[in-house]
Parts: C-alpha cells; structure tokens; sequence
C-alpha cells in the first residue's frame, strides 16, 4: 500500500447551511476533481505537485472559502492565506494576501524560492505580481452577497466578546489538502479567505506550519475551523505527534478533535490526515466537513456532506 500515491482533500469544516442543491453538487464535482488533479499529477510529480494541484482546483472552484470564493472582512476587502509544507522539512506560508488568483502557489514560492518561512500583505503579494502568478479577479458576487447579508445582521460584528462565537456564528469553510506520492513524500496544504468578517489584518492558523498544516516523512496534516483556536492548539503538529505515539491515524485524530472539543467546545475544528502508508483519517466536531480521498486508479469516496440541501 505505501507504493500508492492518495490525495485526501477538504471542503472546510463548518455548519454548511442554505446549500441549494446546484450548490451542492458543485461542491462534490469540485471534490471530486481536486482528488483527480491532484493524483493526475503524481504520474510526473512529487507530493508537493500532488498538493499545490488539488488545492488551487478547490480555490479555482469558486465554491469554497478560498481563491475565487474567498469571503470578505469586515472592510468589504478580500483577503487570503495560505500555507504548504512537504515532509522533507520546508513549509512556506502567505498571510492577507489580495493579488493571486492562487495564494497556495505563492506559499510554495516562500518554501521553495525564499529564506522566509511566512511573507504578509503587500509584500506578499509584490512577489506574488513579480513572480508573474495571475491575479485575482476580486470578490465574487456571492461573497459581496454574503458580505451584505453579514453586515446587515446587527449580531454579526468581530466585536462580540468571544472570538469562538463570532467565528461560529459567521461561518468558516476553507479548503486543504494533504498527499503521500507513494515513494515517502508527504505534504500538507491549505488556502482560505478566512473567517467571514474578520477585523482588517487578521491571520488564521492558515499561513502557520503546526497549526493549520503539518507534514513529516510519515504523515501530513491539515486543519480547518476556527483559526483562533487551531493556532493556540498548534492541532496539525499536536494530530503528528499523537500518530507517532499510537501508530494510528484513525486514532491520533479522534484524540485531537476530542481534546480541541474539551477545551474549545462544539464546532471548532476539522482535520485530514494521510500517512506514508497510504491511511487515511478525517475527524471533525462540526456539523458537516465535506472531504473526498482517492488513492491512483480509484473512484474518489466523499464524506462528511452536509445533509440539509435546500430545494
Ligand atoms: N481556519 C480558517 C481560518 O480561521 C477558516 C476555515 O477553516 O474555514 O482562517
């Protein structure tokens, strides 16, 4: 089995409310073409290919919080993060970013072309315009929509005492991925526009290696949820550390998203993780966390869909 390339990817963990079913079936079309892409790219490259190829088809998508779909702050702006590490050490993170189309190919550019491990802002995004990545088309109508919406609801605010509950109430759903290509390279990768709402200039657990994203020789890790809480947890290094402990991924993720629940409470927190040898685990403590996983040659299998659809 470890010979064998597998992609698992994430639509964000989250409430997944409101869906209409054409919703709905794009996000599973978009699943389920992230996995192809990303196992497409195993036939000529290594994990990172696999990774950065199945998360930019999820931001291309426009379906979930990341690339084109990206929600907006609190400003009306769109801002974005990002982050990517390979077992073999590096990781690279971008942090509110507006220019790339892409920022999980900008992550890579930190890891692989920089001595940084996280560039923010403006700067980021004069490397990522240097660099000739393609730029961003801007907010799409459905997140100026959703923008609209938010701000009307008088109890929408960031000021709300508890981060938790302003992050809960706002709704979360980025996207990752995590890929073993089947000769003992791993790597983990995650993009989101952030929590929808967010006060101008935050960074999530996105762009930061141990929190949203981890990868050793023998496993990588990626989060989703409420960044706040996935960063005070350090969840994607913290999920490593347990598989090396037990030997069991299924495990490993059951310990941390029951511990994330003790401490941080209902509604928190996703994870998918896969393993040198080609397991594969996904846990959440949300009401839905839509992920699909395919190994090279098989039919990606999707779970965790929500199961409110509207008409
Ligand atoms: N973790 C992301 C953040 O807090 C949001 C998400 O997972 O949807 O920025």
């Amino acid at each position: 089995m470890s010979g064998v390339p597998v992609v698992v990817v994430h639509g964000g963990a989250g409430a997944w409310r409101g869906l209409s079913l054409e919703e709905f079936k794009a996000m599973v079309r978009a699943l389920e073409e992230a996995v192809y892409g990303g196992l497409e790219v195993s036939r000529s490259g290594d994990c990172v290919d696999m990774v950065v190829e199945a998360v930019a088809r999820l931001e291309d998508s426009g379906v979930f919080n990341a690339g084109l779909g990206s929600v907006l702050d609190y400003s009306g702006s769109l801002t974005m993060d990002a982050g990517i590490m390979a077992g073999s050490g590096g990781a690279g993170g971008v942090a509110v970013v507006s220019y790339p189309r892409n920022p999980i190919k900008l992550a890579r550019i930190v890891m692989e072309k920089t001595p940084h491990v996280i560039i923010a802002g403006p700067w980021a995004d004069e490397l990522a315009r240097k660099l000739g990545l393609e730029a961003h088309p801007g907010p799409s109508a459905r997140a100026i929509e959703r923008w609209r919406k938010l701000k009307l609801d008088p109890s929408a605010s960031p000021w709300v005492e508890s981060r938790v509950k302003a992050a809960r109430a706002l709704g979360y759903d980025t996207v990752g991925a995590v890929a073993s290509d089947g000769k003992g390279c791993l790597a983990a990768g995650v993009s989101t526009g952030g929590v929808a709402l967010k006060l101008p200039g935050r960074v999530g657990d996105s762009p930061i290696p141990g929190a949203g994203f981890y990868a050793t020789p023998r496993i990588a890790v990626a989060a989703t949820g409420i960044g706040e809480t996935i960063i005070l947890s350090m969840a994607s290094l913290k999920l490593s550390e347990y598989y090396e402990k037990t030997g069991d991924v299924e495990k490993a993720a059951t310990m941390l998203v029951e511990e994330h629940t003790r401490i941080w409470g209902q509604g928190t927190i996703g994870v998918i993780a896969v393993t040198g040898e080609a397991e594969v685990a996904a846990k959440y403590n949300t009401e839905a966390m839509p992920w699909a996983y395919a190994r090279l040659g098989e039919k990606p299998t999707i779970n965790g869909l929500p199961n409110t659809v509207l008409p």
